[in-house]
């Protein structure tokens, strides 16, 4: 079954980790995939992996999500190139751990701009062509941390919980537009994020989990294939927690 044929979706921060699984997902479902990472490599080697399996599925794309300019003009290319865009996942995310005590004015800015300036720039460069299109679905990724608060995340968590909250004003403000947005908030996932943990702080990790473990990417791609599907149409204006019940 091809649930996403003849649709496109472009997925932020796809050059690795859950936005990688995500990109291969849709691509798997039949989706034109825009594969943008800041990494020109990164976003080339998904590209290519995605269409050794269907040739001329994936495209990759290169840039800072943080640079609004920059974003918008990767915005009207990749709709140049596909012609439409029906889901945008805005996947891309960085960390920058410290107590607030010492955290720096640079640290905050960075996780601010990329997690959520860089949302809002991508959702901003596709917006207009979705309303045309009377179509689309956008997904944030958050996390855990900004629904619960984490310590040393200060400026993740409060750009996480910022993604929430955009998330749910351009919901209202799309929805008579037949466009959806949601976010998908993981818990600890298996990625190269995750493996810079030491022991200590995973194991204090897993047992504030009821599931006892952590995620893998994959956990967060069905999750997000669920939410551009069809059987995803009513949803919208939500936060879907996929963190093994950290966060209930
Ligand atoms: P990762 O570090 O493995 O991958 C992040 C991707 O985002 C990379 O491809 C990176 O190049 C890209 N990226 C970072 N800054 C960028 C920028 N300014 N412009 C363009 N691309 C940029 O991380 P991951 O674990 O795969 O996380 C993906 C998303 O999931 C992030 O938003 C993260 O905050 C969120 N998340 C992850 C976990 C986890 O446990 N791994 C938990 C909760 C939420």
């Amino acid at each position: 079954m091809s649930p996403f044929e003849n649709q496109v979706a472009i997925v932020t921060g796809a050059g690795r980790g859950i936005g990688e699984a995500i990109a291969k997902r849709l691509a798997q479902g039949g989706a034109g995939v825009a594969v943008v990472s800041r990494t020109e490599s990164n976003s080339a080697r998904v590209a290519a992996e995605i269409n050794a399996l269907r040739a001329g599925a994936a495209r990759p794309y290169a840039v800072d999500v943080s640079d609004f300019d920059a974003v918008q003009a990767i915005g009207e290319q990749i709709l140049g190139d596909f012609g439409r865009c029906d889901h945008l996942v805005n996947n891309a995310g960085i960390t920058r751990d410290t107590l607030a005590m010492r955290m720096g004015s640079e640290d905050w800015d960075a996780v601010l701009q990329t997690n959520l300036k860089g949302a809002f720039n991508f959702t901003r460069a596709v917006l207009r062509a979705m309303v045309k299109q009377r179509t689309g679905r956008i997904i944030n990724i958050s996390s855990v941390s900004g629904l619960m608060g984490l310590a040393g995340q200060a400026n993740y968590a409060a750009s996480k919980a910022g993604l929430v909250g955009m998330s749910k004003s351009i919901a209202r403000e799309v929805a008579s537009r037949g466009i959806t947005v949601n976010v998908v908030a993981p818990g600890f996932i298996e990625t190269d994020m995750t493996s810079v943990l030491n022991a200590e702080v995973r194991e204090g990790a897993r047992a504030q989990i009821p599931l006892a473990r952590f995620g893998a990417v994959d956990d967060i791609a069905s999750t997000v294939e669920f939410l551009c599907g069809p059987g995803a149409a009513y949803i919208t204006g939500q936060v879907l927690a996929v963190d093994g019940g950290m966060s209930m």
